[in-house]
């Protein structure tokens, strides 16, 4: 596989001012996830989000931080799972790394477990090193990087237990990561319904560009059909569809959405004893 990797998507989704938004999404095709991760340029610096989860995107998506010439600040960690945080070793090891304090505990206290786990599917593609963020946001809310100010929260149970988002008020750009899937299916949870209103919330705010966490980025239409999508899914396991069946409902109900894959990672752990998450 490694010679034939396909290329991500690299695209500058929004300009204004000094503020450049990147977005770099690995690939929508085989078993990949279109992982999203982003950069924020502004006049002096360079404050990531996400580290990608294959060794060579994330060194991909380093080397394209690299090529703007201008030093990284930071890098936030999103949330737990590992397709946002293999590639923090790989590539980004000398960088400072902040998390809610949920997701640092967590790296810290099971992240070379679940390197261990992913090892036998993934072989190379893993890291062969995990990197625990080092800062913790204890208190989110407003801070300014480089004469740009950020809006940091909390959110909890929805598409993970605690979930960092960041807002830039000034440019309208709601780095949301994996609240919404762009145009692939979603990772659902036994949290749908909070999810759901979250994603209402998000509708009637003033921002207009959504980063994801997984494809490209997005206006609130797509906002809004994960919402139906959340809501079908629901629906669907209300009416008693689960594993095989349940996949088999959603992908002939939503046939252009990508990254199929995503099922297989989480029906054990919605239907079955899997741990959640
Ligand atoms: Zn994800």
């Amino acid at each position: 596989m490694s010679v034939s990797l396909p290329d991500p998507i690299i695209l500058i989704a929004k300009q204004a001012g000094d503020v450049r938004i990147h977005s770099f999404i690995a690939p929508f095709t085989y078993d990949n996830l279109a992982n999203a991760t982003h950069i924020i340029e502004s006049k002096n610096a360079l404050v990531l989000v996400d580290g990608q989860f294959l060794v060579p995107y994330a060194r991909k998506f380093r080397a394209y931080a690299d090529s703007l010439g201008k030093p990284i600040d930071r890098l936030y960690l999103s949330h737990r799972h590992p397709d946002h945080w293999f590639g923090l070793g790989p590539a980004f090891s000398d960088i400072d790394i902040y998390a809610l304090p949920e997701t640092i505990d967590y790296v810290k206290q099971e992240g070379e477990a679940s390197r261990k786990d992913h090892l036998p599917k993934m072989g190379t593609l893993a890291p062969d090193t995990i990197v625990v963020p080092q800062n913790s946001i204890t208190t989110p809310g407003e801070y300014t990087i480089d004469g740009v100010k950020y809006i940091f929260d909390r959110v909890v149970d929805t598409e993970i237990d605690f979930l960092l988002t960041i807002r830039i008020p000034a440019i309208g750009v709601y780095f949301v990561q994996d609240l919404l899937y762009s145009d692939t299916h979603l990772y659902l949870t036994k949290d749908i319904e909070n999810w759901i209103r979250v994603l209402q919330v998000m509708l009637l705010s003033d921002y207009d560009l959504f980063m994801p966490g997984h494809g490209l980025p997005a206006d609130k239409n797509e906002v809004a059909k994960n919402i139906e999508y959340l809501s079908a899914a629901k629906q669907a396991i209300a009416n008693g569809l689960t594993k095989g069946i349940f996949k088999n409902y959603m992908i002939k109900r939503y046939p252009a959405r990508l990254c199929p894959g995503i099922f297989d990672i989480y029906l054990p752990r919605l239907f079955g004893t899997a741990g959640q998450y």
